[in-house]
């Protein structure tokens, strides 16, 4: 069969039933797997078979629905996790050790800062952030002898920055490390980031793929086109034997398409145990089959609305980056051309009172800390996920106290705008 479209991707990749097999994705309820013999099961524990023996790392459900994003994305190998937090941990923990240094885009999702600043640190990496608009100059600045990734965002939760994905690719290649992109908010659907450098990608899956506000999960894709192996000192994990794996060496034994996701999973889901359960990994294929054409609709509606929004005397300003004047609309025109997302932040003039206001008249839109839902929904982050900061605190998080962040969902766009324009008075 030639070479599938996305929409066809997201249809039918990852799973063809054999004959009179269950034309659904079977969910594997079953944490074990029978052998025959001790020496079937020894294969599979040094890795010199390929086969399932236990759920905390690995299940068919989950491979299949891997596989399909694997398809999506254009990737090599790919991996479910049981959230987007696990996967963003994973892509990097499993190249950076204690005493190693990350360069990340400083516009990310906050759990993701988080995760870095405080916690990742904890366990002795190093994390410099850069604006997303530095100059190649400033971004070249920021690596270090022990640089092992660099890590942005398509377009960033909440901000909405779109990363230049080829400049930051460059900059990484440069200095002989992958670029890891977290691709939650554009889906492949909308970018497919390999296609502009990238080399691993890494996704929430609970926001657009699933769509439906249904299972918490997370993924992983490996391009399979960075080479671990012109940087061996680099990359040991890679590049060396692992001894906790009867000395396999991953990179040898994988080659580059498998090496990254197998030592993830053998190493880091062995370990950690972060799997996404086979329950939510078939509720995340439900979702993925219509992630194409419920994109569509999201973007439609996030355009009209912030066209609404943009000139509407009540409101402040409105950052979206479909709209032709917004700071990333050459970004977007280039890398997103299909359109970005459904979200779209503003700012109600009349400060943090106003936007109160406004969140208590929303009768369509729902208040949720979610976005990137089929049903809409708003959150005003000075009042209830960055409530213990002060005005000071805000600007300097880059949340102003009027931001209002309206995630829409598939609803009619006369009737999300008709609930905007009657909140704003
Ligand atoms: C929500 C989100 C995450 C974290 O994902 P969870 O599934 O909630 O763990 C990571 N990155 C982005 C861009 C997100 O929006």
């Amino acid at each position: 069969m030639s070479e599938t479209r996305i929409g066809t991707k997201c249809v039918q990749s990852g799973y063809t039933p054999g004959n009179g097999e269950p034309r659904e994705i079977p969910i594997i309820q079953s944490t074990t797997f029978k052998y025959a013999t001790s020496e079937d099961m020894g294969k599979l524990f040094d890795l010199e078979a390929s086969g399932y023996f236990y759920t905390r790392l690995q299940n068919p459900t989950n491979d299949h629905v891997a596989a399909k994003i694997t398809a999506l994305e254009g990737g090599s190998a790919g991996m479910l996790t049981s959230s987007g937090q696990a996967a963003s941990f994973y892509s990097v923990f499993n190249i950076a050790s204690c005493g190693d240094h990350v360069v990340s885009s400083s516009s990310i999702y906050g759990g993701t800062y988080n995760l870095f600043a405080v916690t990742m640190k904890r366990m002795g990496i190093d994390f410099t952030f850069v604006s997303p608009d530095c100059t190649p100059e400033e971004l070249d600045a920021a690596f270090r002898p022990n640089t092992k990734a660099v890590f942005g965002e398509t377009i960033a939760n909440p901000a909405l920055t779109v990363l230049d994905i080829e400049k930051f690719a460059a900059a990484a290649h440069a200095h002989g490390v992958p670029l890891i992109i977290d691709n939650t908010f554009a889906t492949p659907v909308n970018c497919r980031p390999f296609e502009w450098g990238a080399d691993i990608v890494t996704h929430s899956t609970t926001k657009y793929m699933d769509g439906h506000g249904a299972a918490v999960g997370g993924a992983i894709i490996d391009s399979g086109k960075f080479d671990w192996t012109k940087y061996p000192d680099k990359f040991p994990g890679l590049c060396t034997p692992d001894e906790s794996y009867h000395g396999i060496t991953y990179t040898e034994r994988f080659g580059l398409e498998g090496a990254f996701i197998t030592k993830a999973t053998a190493q880091l889901m062995r370990d950690f145990g972060s799997i996404q359960s086979p329950q939510n990994a078939f509720y995340l294929n439900l979702g993925l089959e219509s992630l194409h054409v419920r994109m569509k609709r999201h973007c439609e509606n996030g355009q009209a609305v912030a066209e609404f929004l943009n000139g509407n005397p009540k409101v402040a300003w409105v950052a979206y980056p479909g709209l032709p004047g917004d700071k990333y609309y050459a970004l977007a025109q280039k890398y997103l051309p299909n359109g970005s997302c459904g979200v779209v932040s503003f700012g109600v003039k009349g400060g943090r009172a106003a936007a109160e206001e406004f969140m208590r008249r929303l009768r369509v839109a729902a208040i949720e800390t979610h976005v990137a839902d089929a049903r809409t929904c708003c959150l005003h982050p000075a009042s209830a996920t960055h409530r213990q900061m002060n005005d000071a605190e805000l600007a300097a998080a880059g949340v102003s106290p009027d931001l209002v962040r309206f995630s829409c969902g598939l609803e009619d766009a006369e009737d999300l705008i008709g609930d905007i324009a009657q909140a704003l008075g």
